[in-house]
């Protein structure tokens, strides 16, 4: 038996996960200032908490689930998204209580799972960071998420990247958009895919966000959802756009953008970049929006949220196409040599003494020789070597190496604090 991981998941080795670390501290220092605080919540959930009583007919909920039934017979699914434990959580724990700060805001990051085919940039786990505020339908907000996101961006040094908003506008605006959606594609029905003709039935909003070539020819001409907004949803809407302006924030408007999830509505917005990392082809980084209802949904009061996603595989393509300085693997300050068997135990005791002290320290556990040692310390890239013999042993003096120039000093094996000194000099 040749044991493989699942297809469509991935290991991420050393090496590769210090460019994950860089990125999710980055985004905890940014979203900290923004004042959003994280939020642990499971990855198995009720299938109901993503499914609902409404029914969510998008492709990310009907048809790309992890679902399974547990020993209990309980209908469970791994989250495919984040939003919906999070407000899962907030009704839980009321959280919109008085005893909390409103708006309510969190990020997360962690695993998603979606069964999809995968590709370049598309994997059944993949890993989302994402924001929520909870408990403000401002405008004010929406913006808010749009500023952190690009902050978040600049930071990690990607500032070519192209801001797409849009609006769903409110319940009124839906059922008239709806109305005038099935009008003008139920005479094309034939033309469209049998994904598409389905979704006819569903809910048409879903067409418009199809990937199928000629589906995307149709919908083209389609009605446009900003000549159905009702007065509140056309304010909301030309707010945001204010607020962008003023933050000197460019954008762009796509009437057709519809989110991959049924409870958006009001403003969505994409966040996209052209990188050599998708063949110079225009990719969605982070993705979000408003969803007014989906606390009422999850059995919560009427509380509005905002927030976003982005896709972590994503953006490491990109950075690591862009060789920004990304971190590596961490060096160890100092490698001590073993000359003989003999010297063992006082390298055994030394490496740990340093290393309470926190230098990272390594020595050599496969017995090598001392020339294999030296080789080693260069491998891991060590700042320092310190080689112990018998000799030195007995006059508790070692020759300290600077590996960068070879410089070499002399050290007092019973005077620690000056060896580490002399390492934190470096
Ligand atoms: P797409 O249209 O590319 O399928 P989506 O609408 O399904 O995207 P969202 O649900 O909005 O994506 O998720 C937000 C982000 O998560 C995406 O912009 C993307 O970066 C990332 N993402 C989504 N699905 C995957 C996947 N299968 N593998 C890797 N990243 C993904
Ligand atoms: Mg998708």
């Amino acid at each position: 038996m040749r044991y493989q991981k699942l297809k469509g998941m991935v290991d991420i080795l050393p090496g590769e996960s210090e460019h994950w670390q860089y990125l999710e501290a980055i985004a905890q220092q940014v979203f900290s200032n923004y004042q959003y605080h994280e939020i642990r919540t499971p990855i198995l959930e009720q299938y109901d908490v993503f499914a609902r009583s409404s029914g969510d007919s998008s492709d990310i909920v009907s048809k790309e689930m992890y679902d399974f039934e547990d020993k209990g017979h309980r209908h469970v699914a791994l989250r495919p998204e984040g939003t919906a434990g999070v407000v899962r959580a907030f009704v839980e724990n009321k959280l919109f209580g008085p005893d909390q700060t409103h708006p309510y805001k969190v990020w997360y990051k962690g695993p998603m799972f979606r069964y999809e085919r995968p590709q370049s940039g598309r994997q059944r786990q993949f890993h989302q960071i994402g924001v929520e505020a909870l408990g403000s339908d401002r405008p004010e907000l929406d913006v808010e998420t749009i500023v952190m996101a690009c902050d978040f961006l600049k930071k990690l040094g990607l500032v070519d990247y192209k801001i797409v908003i849009n609006t769903l506008g409110d319940q009124p605006t839906r059922k008239a958009y709806h109305e005038a959606l099935i009008s003008y594609l139920t005479p094309l029905k034939a033309e469209l895919s049998a994904d598409s003709q389905e979704r006819l039935e569903k809910n048409p909003l879903r067409i418009l966000d199809s990937k199928d070539e000629h589906d995307q020819e149709l919908v083209a001409n389609a009605p446009s959802i900003l000549d159905y907004l009702t007065s509140a949803a056309q304010d909301h809407f030309q707010q945001v756009q204010q607020l962008l302006k003023a933050l000197d924030i460019d954008y762009q408007i796509d009437s057709n953008m519809v989110r991959g999830l049924d409870y958006y509505n009001h403003t969505i917005f994409e966040i996209m970049l052209t990188s050599p990392a998708f063949g110079n082809k225009e990719m969605t980084l982070i993705a979000g929006g408003r969803y007014n209802g989906l606390v009422e949904e999850l059995g919560g009061p009427q509380v509005a949220g905002v927030g976003f996603g982005m896709g972590v595989e994503r953006l490491l393509l990109v950075l690591e196409q862009q060789q920004n300085s990304l971190p590596t693997l961490s060096r160890p300050d100092i490698y001590l040599v073993a000359v003989d068997e003999q010297t063992s135990l006082a390298v055994s005791k030394l490496l740990a003494q340093l290393r309470w002290q926190g230098i990272s320290a390594e020595r050599d556990y496969l017995g090598k020789k001392v020339k294999a040692q030296f080789k080693q310390a260069d491998r891991l890239q060590a700042r320092f070597t310190l080689t112990i013999g018998e000799q030195e042993l007995e006059q508790q003096q070692a020759q300290l190496k600077r590996m960068q120039d070879g410089q070499q000093t002399t050290v007092d094996l019973s005077n620690l604090a000056d060896l580490i000194a002399k390492i934190k000099k470096g």
